[in-house]
């Protein structure tokens, strides 16, 4: 995130982590820009480095020697990471479209979206192939035919590859290669595996010199790769159990799978978008890397086609392009003139055999294959990961430092930021010079145009006749009328945020929120809303409320439950908080005691989001982990309180801040009488968690929860037990917590997992507790380890 002091005053947005934003990302880590609030928007949470793509398959690298984490660089650059997919941009109103949150402001804007293979035109291609991009869902057709093949050694199998540049001769000699490894491990013949390689021209790897061709040619041959060159794909149909490829010459190739390697083509979004494009729909830039129709964008990459400088569609390029790249989107934001790049016309070219050989081709020249080759390959592709893996610990005043030196006349950009695009009543004071009070509110013209932009698509409550007085007519306080024979359920939260990207946090907070209401068997009626908005110029603060109150108002819908109001502050980070009231007949209140002997305890959600989040701001925790904690924090609770209800739940509780065992020790001291028995190992753990809580990272919370450890009777048995901190892990949005009678408790977990809680499980059992001392009812006094753990 922005450092705290620095109010916002540009936003600006990259689309896709591609090759050059890897390394724009990084530089702007090691020289950040203050003032300057950076968003990546991609498709996913880590992206593959293409140079080890290969290798990766031939399964020389694991998953994660050939990705970088993109969530772990955003942090080290200060960057907000927002994970979905841009569609198209609104380029009059400077928004990049998304298909999944509201569109994203930006003042300057690039664009490295990598390409696609090429395949709509041809009848049944997009339909029955797998194409080699997006490399996540490539790989995960090729993870499956992997396991495929391992579980089945003996069963023949016939691939089908289309395209013989670079990228497909390459993967089918890799995907050869590992399969056969399979075959030979499990002692089947390598003729179990058939593999067609289809190519439209006359020559293979057209891009490079014939030497190479000649070479990779040769190796296909001798590999026993079925080549059919000069034709052209017509069909693709599906035929009984296998597929089948159809040329235009008549050829018919009969396959159980096929790869789509073809060349590479443009998303149709940048050119419907009105930037200007080559006839293959690639931005067209200038030497500066600059969209030529719209200066305030520039792109790289294989999505970028340089006029004056056109080159092949190659990772070697998009990694060249990251340093200019950064220095000309570091410039326009100086106000300072932007440098020409020129790419190199020779490049070296490491290409793998798939058996940890390469050929080298330079120009007209080419060498190989050998050992020694892939050696170095190995070397210079390794290298260049390590960029991404151990990223320095920089603090702001070395960045600082460093760009004071390299950037002259280089100043704060509150008081002095040239830019091209002036702020027009840029007047921000430092942070610390600004108002308290209610001087630290977000102005009223910013709060009403959210406001109005929210309501939006919003559902229409006029039927609510509860709601007597709400947003639509505002007064000094909301009012609402609690029906009779009803009682009104209050409760309220409010915290930091614990991820880059507001849209989100809104939606996890409201979930958080509205859980208490959920966990007492409550529907929630209305809700307030407080937030803290980062120091900012005006336009910025309204972008941030209108994503955060959007993602909050996601959830707010879902739950049919209307915004009545709230309260808006600036401050130093983006906090967000509800006080929800909630609505439930007396009978139907559920407690957090109630627990009775003979009753399972089930947990809805796996536990760990503490210790992720922690491990996530040191850069220790993987992206991917980050990924699965944020899509259970977004699940709500609504269904599976609904459902434990349903399977006749006496006790409930959600799971929050003082952990499984904080909270489970009020339902004990809730219920009176009763002592609990948890299974260890039973309890579930979101990925990764048991990871980082082995490495020694906790929530700062943790320390303060582990006094709850002193309701365990057998403590010194499991206190040394790998899942034992999990215990003490605060969540956030966690699951629920409920005591349901044991006849129940398989229909109710098979239920919650239909549902969509797939963590959800039975984690221990209610016994009852003989009391010694029934004077008190603190259990404190009568019982102080009502708790046993069993391993
Ligand atoms: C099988 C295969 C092997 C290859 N091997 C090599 C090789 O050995 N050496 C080499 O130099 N080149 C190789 N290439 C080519 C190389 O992959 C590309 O040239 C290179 O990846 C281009 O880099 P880039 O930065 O332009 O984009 P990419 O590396 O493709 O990255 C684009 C990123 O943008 C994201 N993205 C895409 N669309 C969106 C969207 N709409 N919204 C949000 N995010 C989006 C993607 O998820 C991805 O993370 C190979 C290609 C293939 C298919």
């Amino acid at each position: 995130m922005q450092q705290a002091s620095d109010p916002i005053v540009k936003d600006l947005v990259l689309i896709g982590g591609g090759h050059s934003h890897a390394i724009v990302l990084r530089m702007f880590g090691m020289k950040p820009l203050p003032g300057v609030r950076i968003t990546l928007i991609t498709e996913a949470s880590d992206t593959p480095y293409s140079g080890m793509l290969p290798g990766h398959i031939a399964g020389f690298y694991t998953h994660d020697e050939c990705h970088i984490d993109l969530r772990s660089l955003a942090s080290f650059a200060s960057a907000q990471i927002y994970i979905d997919r841009v569609t198209g941009l609104d380029l009059t109103n400077k928004k990049v479209l998304c298909a999944n949150r509201p569109p994203v402001a930006f003042d300057l804007l690039s664009i490295d979206i990598g390409s696609t293979p090429a395949k709509i035109s041809v009848p049944g291609a997009a339909e029955y192939t797998i194409p080699a991009k997006p490399v996540a869902q490539l790989l995960t057709h090729w993870y499956q035919l992997v396991e495929q093949v391992k579980q089945n050694p003996q069963k023949p199998i016939c691939l089908g590859i289309v395209g013989g540049g670079a990228g497909g001769v390459e993967l089918t000699l890799s995907m050869q290669s590992h399969l056969q490894q399979i075959f030979k491990a499990a002692q089947q013949p390598t003729e179990n595996l058939e593999i067609h390689l289809i190519h439209r021209g006359a020559f293979l790897m057209p891009k490079y010199n014939s030497w190479v061709r000649h070479r990779f040619k040769k190796i296909l041959n001798q590999r026993k790769v079925h080549l059919h060159l000069q034709q052209t794909v017509g069909e693709i149909r599906s035929h009984l159990t296998s597929l089948l490829i159809k040329c235009k010459s008549g050829l018919k190739v009969e396959c159980d799978r096929i790869f789509w390697v073809t060349q590479a083509s443009a998303p149709e979004w940048i050119e419907a978008s009105g930037l200007a494009t080559d006839p293959d729909g690639f931005i067209q830039v200038d030497d500066r890397l600059q969209s030529v129709s719209h200066p305030e964008i520039f792109a790289a990459g294989d999505i970028a086609t340089i006029l004056n400088h056109p080159r092949p569609k190659a990772g070697v390029f998009a990694v060249r392009q990251g340093k200019p790249l950064f220095s000309n989107l570091r410039r326009t934001l100086l106000g300072k003139p932007l440098q020409p790049y020129q790419p190199q016309k020779q490049y070296l070219s490491l290409i793998g055999t798939g058996d940890e050989s390469a050929i080298a081709a330079w120009g007209a020249f080419g060498f190989g294959s050998s050992h020694q080759l892939w050696r170095w390959k190995d070397l210079i592709d390794r290298k260049f990961m390590e960029r991404f893996k151990n990223l320095p610990n920089m603090t702001r005043r070395q960045g600082d430092k460093e760009t004071r030196g390299q950037e002259e006349n280089y100043q704060l950009p509150i008081t002095n930021y040239q830019l091209p695009i002036q702020p027009s009543a840029f007047s921000l004071q430092p942070s610390e010079m600004r108002c308290a009070g209610c001087g630290s509110k977000v102005s009223s013209s910013v709060l009403e145009r959210v406001l109005q932009r929210i309501k939006q698509g919003q559902p229409n409550y006029d039927d609510r006749k509860d709601i007597v007085i709400g947003l639509d007519v505002p007064d000094d306080a909301a009012v609402v009328q609690v029906p009779a024979g009803q009682l009104m359920v209050h409760t309220i939260d409010y915290f930091r945020s614990l991820i880059d990207d507001p849209f989100i946090f809104g939606q996890i907070s409201a979930n958080h929120c509205l859980s208490d209401i959920f966990a007492m068997g409550a529907t929630p009626q209305s809700a307030l809303a407080i937030a803290t908005i980062p120091y900012a110029l005006e336009a910025k603060v309204e972008e941030t409320l209108y994503q955060l109150l959007s993602g909050a108002l996601k959830v707010l819908n879902q739950a049919q439950t209307p915004l009545v109001g709230g309260h808006t502050t600036e401050g130093a980070e983006l906090s967000f908080g509800l006080s929800c009231n909630g609505l439930v007949h007396p009978d139907k209140l559920l407690r957090k005691g109630g627990m009775r002997s003979e009753q399972v305890l089930i947990l809805t959600k796996g536990l760990g989001t503490g210790t992720l989040f922690a491990a996530q701001m040191r850069r220790q925790a993987k992206g991917s982990w980050v990924d699965a904690a944020i899509e259970s924090m977004l699940v709500s609770n609504s269904a599976a309180a609904t459902c434990l209800m349903e399977h006749g739940a006496t006790a409930c509780t959600d799971i929050t801040g003082f952990g499984l065992l904080g909270h489970l020790a009020e339902m004990i001291q809730a219920s009176f009488g009763v002592a609990v028995e948890l299974k260890l190992e039973a309890i579930p753990v979101l990925q990764g968690a048991k990871e980082t809580l082995q490495k020694g990272i906790f929530s700062s919370l943790h320390p303060e929860n582990l006094r709850a450890a002193r309701y365990i009777a057998n403590l010194d048995r499991v206190s040394a037990r790998p899942n034992f901190p999990l215990l003490f892990d605060p969540q956030t949005s966690g699951g629920l917590l409920a005591a349901i009678p044991a006849a129940q408790a398989s229909a109710c977990v098979n239920s919650l997992q239909a549902l969509g809680y797939s963590q959800s499980c039975i984690i221990g059992s209610v016994s009852h507790l003989p009391i010694k001392d029934n004077t008190t009812k603190d259990l404190r006094q009568s019982f102080s380890s009502p708790i046993s753990i069993k391993v």
